[in-house]
């Protein structure tokens, strides 16, 4: 359904371009590129008379404004209709916004030089301005806290992955695994223009960190089961393995980033991470009940005094 607010494309693009200069997604210098990056997208030849950042006054929420775009670009047969191909063309239009990975890149690291907390603040603005964070559909989960006997835990139900495209999901059993990028946490995939079975990735952007003498990247979950809930990835696409290794990625990368957590949500299936081929942790700003919780064993670790190490579990395996 047609959004009343805009009366044409030229009104939505100059909606959208006005919406990034606020976000500062683009400095007000890049209006007329970005216009005229969208009406490409749009396969859109705009009127003589429209001028570039002359509809400021035009304000709406993001996602009106890309319903309008999608609904224009499905009507003239742009695109097709159903929730994988518009996720594919909005991230597209977004992408156009989006500021170039080697330009985020220099901004987080010169703000990191003042603080690690500076630097992730204008990192996961940024993933939810640019709408790689789809945040009005993250805003649909339900998230309580429950008491127990165990200790207060924390439950949520995601409301916010799309629904499977049946299309998509034959295209999936089509595609054998030696496709490209290999799987959705390599990071082949910034700029990907994505297909109905793997989405888009124009707005994703991944920080290169180097742990334990190794190329890893950090990037955030689309889905955010918790707050800033990022994922540290692996540049190799090689199988989740619990090691020494592990401890110590995991530990300097809280070295460089004491406000945040970071775990491994294991190698094992079923019980594991839901993408086991791909070397990968959760990370991000959050307490989780399982750290509120308190020690049932602790462990000792002779010549480690400084360490304060526990179970939470049965006896520890030696
Ligand atoms: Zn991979």
């Amino acid at each position: 359904m047609e959004k009343a607010a805009f009366g044409s494309v030229e009104d939505a693009v100059a909606c959208l371009v006005g919406y990034g200069v606020r976000r500062g997604l683009i400095p007000c210098e890049e209006e007329t590129y970005a216009s005229n990056l969208l009406f490409d997208v749009m396969r859109y030849e705009p009127a003589a008379s429209f001028v570039p950042g002359a509809t400021e006054r035009l304000d709406a929420p993001l996602e009106d404004v890309l319903a309008y775009l999608l609904d224009d670009a499905v009507r003239r047969g742009v695109t097709e209709d159903g929730i994988a191909s518009r996720d594919l063309f909005d991230t597209r239009l977004m992408g156009c916004l989006t500021p170039r990975p080697g330009q985020v890149i220099s901004t987080f690291w010169s703000l990191f030089e003042k603080s690690p907390q500076l630097a992730t603040d204008y990192f996961y603005r940024l993933a939810c301005d640019s709408d790689y964070i789809r945040t009005y559909r993250v805003a649909r989960d339900r998230t309580w806290v429950t008491h127990t006997r165990y200790g207060d835990l924390d439950i949520t139900i995601n409301l916010s992955k799309p629904e499977k495209d049946p299309r998509a999901i034959a295209a999936a059993l089509k595609r054998g695994a030696d496709s490209y990028p290999r799987c959705l946490l390599c990071r082949e995939s910034e700029g990907y223009a994505g297909r109905l079975d793997y989405p888009a990735r124009q707005t994703i952007r991944l920080i290169p960190l180097e742990l334990a003498g190794e190329r890893w990247f950090m990037q955030y979950s689309p889905y955010v089961y918790y707050n800033e809930h990022c994922i540290v990835l692996s540049e190799r696409h090689a199988p989740m393995r619990i090691d020494r290794m592990t401890f110590e990625r995991l530990l300097e990368f809280v070295g460089m980033f004491p406000h945040y957590t970071i775990g491994s949500n294991a190698d094992l299936p079923i019980v594991g991470g839901s993408i086991l081929t791909h070397e990968h942790y959760q990370g991000g700003r959050y307490t989780f009940a399982m750290a509120r919780a308190d020690v049932r064993r602790k462990i000792e670790m002779p010549g480690f005094d400084d360490v304060d190490a526990g179970s939470w579990s049965g006896p520890c395996r030696s």
